[in-house]
């Protein structure tokens, strides 16, 4: 399933990145100014030469001694990452900030350093990991948005749609009454193709505001992503490679 958001994700950068009007959106840009001001408040103490660094954007080593600084409370992911806080996030971009990262904070870079050098090494990186999957991933990253915005989705939140529904059930029927190699790959091209519609709605609503709606759209993506998981689990039963 992973490789296919990533595909996904992959699949998206073509199509946003020919959308100037939606990179010019204000919305976008006031969401990236809020960020970096709330970073902005509030020095880094270095735990080693008591040094006060300016806590503007992340830091990982304090300006005087060069020591991995400790971890700020709570880290922003986009932030983190370097990458513009947006939904239609650049995946290759993320992909390269992302072993950038992992090539300065990697506890390998800290055999021969202190052990706290080396904890602090160890909670950047994981840190780092963390957030480079949740952004990865087009599901996860439309949760971590909707959190920051305080807007919860559980994993039993269900869709309301009754007509959506009922093709959903629909088209799970498909899954299992399908028995060719032909029958499965037109149903999950199917898949494929409202997922990626459901993604540009994300994108959409996301940048609008829109929360309430995004969240159902979000809801409705996990059941197309759930449809399709099936769809390949009956290519697996049938010995069909999809
Ligand atoms: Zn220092």
């Amino acid at each position: 399933m992973l490789h296919n958001l990533k595909h996904l994700s992959v699949f998206r950068i073509g199509f946003f990145g020919a959308n100037a009007d939606q990179r010019s959106n204000p919305l976008r840009k006031s969401m990236a100014f809020r960020t970096i001001a709330s970073y902005a408040s509030g020095l880094l103490k270095c735990w080693r030469c008591g040094n006060e660094n300016a806590a503007v954007g992340i830091q990982f080593k304090c300006t005087k001694c060069q020591s991995l600084l400790e971890l700020p409370g709570d880290v922003d992911h986009f932030q983190l990452l370097r990458v513009d806080k947006r939904f239609d996030i650049d995946v290759k971009a993320l992909t390269n900030q992302f072993r950038q990262l992992q090539s300065v904070l990697h506890p390998d870079k800290f055999s021969n350093s202190s052990e706290k050098e080396k904890h602090l090494s160890a909670e950047w990186s994981s840190l780092v990991n963390k957030a480079y999957k949740i952004l990865l991933s087009p599901i996860q990253r439309a949760e971590y948005m909707l959190k920051a915005h305080n807007v919860q989705i559980s994993e039993d939140n269900t869709a309301t749609n009754t007509k959506f529904l009922m093709e959903m059930m629909a088209r799970n029927e498909e899954v299992d009454e399908a028995e060719t190699e032909m029958d499965l790959i037109k149903l999950l091209t199917a898949v494929h193709k409202d997922c990626q519609i459901c993604i540009d709605q994300l994108e959409i609503l996301l940048t609008s505001n829109k929360l309430t709606e995004a969240k159902d759209q979000l809801i409705i993506l996990r059941y197309l992503l759930s449809l399709e998981n099936s769809i390949k689990e009956k290519g697996n039963r049938l010995g069909i490679n999809l």
